[in-house]
């Protein structure tokens, strides 16, 4: 059991005695961590601390920020072995992808940052002004359990790469790889209070972050309930916010598609780390006249996920992070169930063998409608509905029609037929033909899915204020 019942303040270690919260092996269910629940008064600490550094670090040189970060890389491609073994075990992502997605994400992150900011232009001309980019001070950076130290590396790195301090209030679920990044960024040169973390529940320290008139930014990923939380605890002293929230990304075959490669892409995309993917393509819109082949070949595709124990090469699909999560997407299957879809494959229960642990069985819908509550709403567990279309401009309404706007795909023959398509999907990225991931593009939402963006320059300047001087 790794107790880890402290809190990492103003560059120190701060031993913790009050009550802890447990963290569980997803694919076993037993208690394998314990971290603080702690209380307003260590945030507060912790704030104070991150406040009283802001001047000098808003001062340091690029020099001095690129070097830490330097650090800070090496450090992670150090640790990558223990980093993936433990967010496989706290998340259950199979461990082979684990290494590459969940240790490997945040060092290349980390990397492309440090490629980015020697050219980065932190003052500009326009006229006869001179244009400066400033850090926008003290900021709060509070995280969900997916990807938990991806998400995290894309709030800290360009943040401390701005000048800013941060404060840290990671996932309970899946708090374990932010006190290794603690540990690393505390080896490095970073002066003492430009990074903070605190561990505990979001109604008490998440809470006092958010509303603390020291904290001059917010930056979020998590649920869209939380994320209006944050939106409007901001709204009263005008904090900024860069929220990630959910999706329901839809996938979008068009008719001359290689239907066999389109859902094979899509059901591999919305299994990824057992569905706990906010970019997940859950919604498969097809030509009404494909629809049943297009269920023969999902319900074939899933069939090769070989569910099991996440620690284990061989496994391609592991349990969900908590008995919470696994519940509801239960729930969300007999819904689907009452609602009239057709049970292709799965259903509410565990797979053969997997009785421990938080298991779901990847489970696809057919003929799904659009405006039903499997399709409208975030499952968060390895779900696909398949729903038919009519013709293009049928497809593009459904791929529309949710509250969300985070990702999606188009398939077709003919490239710039998809993108014609791909530009009138209201969604902050759109995967044509399957193109690759790429960690330079800006990554957000549209809608209640996000405000700001990630990744690359626009994620640097999230964190930036602009000055203009008149010459
Ligand atoms: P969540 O909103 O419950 O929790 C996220 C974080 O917010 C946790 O650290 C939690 O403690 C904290 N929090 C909860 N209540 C709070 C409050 N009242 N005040 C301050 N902080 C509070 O989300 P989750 O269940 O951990 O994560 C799953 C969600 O995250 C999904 O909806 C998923 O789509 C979304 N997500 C989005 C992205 C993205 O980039 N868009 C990435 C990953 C996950």
């Amino acid at each position: 059991m790794n107790d880890l019942s402290r809190n990492y303040i103003n560059g120190q270690w701060v031993d913790w005695s009050g009550d802890t919260l447990d963290v569980h092996e997803a694919g076993t269910g037993e208690v394998i961590a314990r971290v603080p629940s702690s209380g307003r008064e260590e945030m507060e600490q912790a704030i104070a601390a991150a406040d009283r550094a802001f001047d000098s670090w808003s001062e340091s040189t690029l020099e001095q920020r690129i070097k830490v970060l330097e650090q800070l890389h090496a450090g992670l491609k150090e640790r990558s072995g223990e980093i993936a073994e433990t967010i496989c075990r706290e998340v259950g992502m199979p461990i082979k992808l684990a290494t590459a997605i969940q240790a490997g994400m945040p060092a290349t992150m980390t990397k492309s940052y440090l490629k980015l900011l020697p050219d980065f232009p932190f003052t500009e001309q326009s006229g006869n002004s001179e244009v400066q980019y400033a850090p926008v001070g003290v900021v709060g950076c509070i995280t969900p359990w997916n990807y938990p130290l991806h998400q995290v590396i894309l709030k800290i790195v360009p943040a401390i790469a701005a000048g800013c301090t941060v404060v840290l209030k990671p996932s309970e679920i899946a708090p374990q790889s932010a006190y290794i990044l603690a540990e690393i960024l505390d080896g490095t040169d970073l002066p003492k209070g430009v990074f903070n973390l605190v561990c505990g529940l979001g109604q008490t320290v998440g809470d006092t972050l958010i509303k603390h008139p020291d904290v001059r930014m917010v930056s979020f990923t998590g649920s869209t309930r939380t994320g209006s939380l944050i939106a409007h605890a901001a709204a009263d002293d005008f904090k900024r916010i860069a929220l990630e929230m959910g999706g329901k990304s839809a996938s979008v075959v068009l008719p001359d598609a290689d239907l066999g490669a389109a859902v094979k892409g899509t059901v591999n995309n919305c299994l990824l780390n057992s569905g706990q993917t906010c970019t997940a393509l859950t919604r498969l819109l097809v030509p009404a006249d494909q629809h049943d082949e297009a269920c023969e070949l999902a319900a074939a595709a899933v069939a090769k996920m070989t569910p099991g124990n996440p620690l284990e090469e061989t496994t391609r699909l592991g349990p969900l992070a908590s008995e919470q999560q696994r519940d509801r997407v239960f729930d969300y299957i007999r819904l689907g169930i009452e609602e009239g879809a057709t049970l292709v494959a799965g259903g509410p229960e565990a797979p053969d063998g997997c009785d421990q642990g938080y298991f779901v069985k990847a489970t696809v819908f057919g003929n799904v409608k659009p405006d039903s509550r499997i399709a409208q709403e975030e499952i968060f567990g390895p779900v696909l509905s398949i729903i038919p279309y009519q013709d293009e401009a049928d497809a593009i309404r459904i791929a529309n029609g949710t509250e969300y706007g985070l990702s999606g795909a188009v398939w077709s023959a003919d490239q710039d037929k998809a993108k014609k398509v791909a530009s009138k999907l209201r969604t902050g990225q759109v995967t044509v033909n399957g193109g690759a991931f790429n960690p330079q593009a800006p990554f957000g939402g549209f809608g209640h899915s996000g405000i700001g963006r990630e990744f690359g320059k626009w994620g640097l300047e999230e964190f930036l204020e602009v000055r203009s001087l008149q010459l």
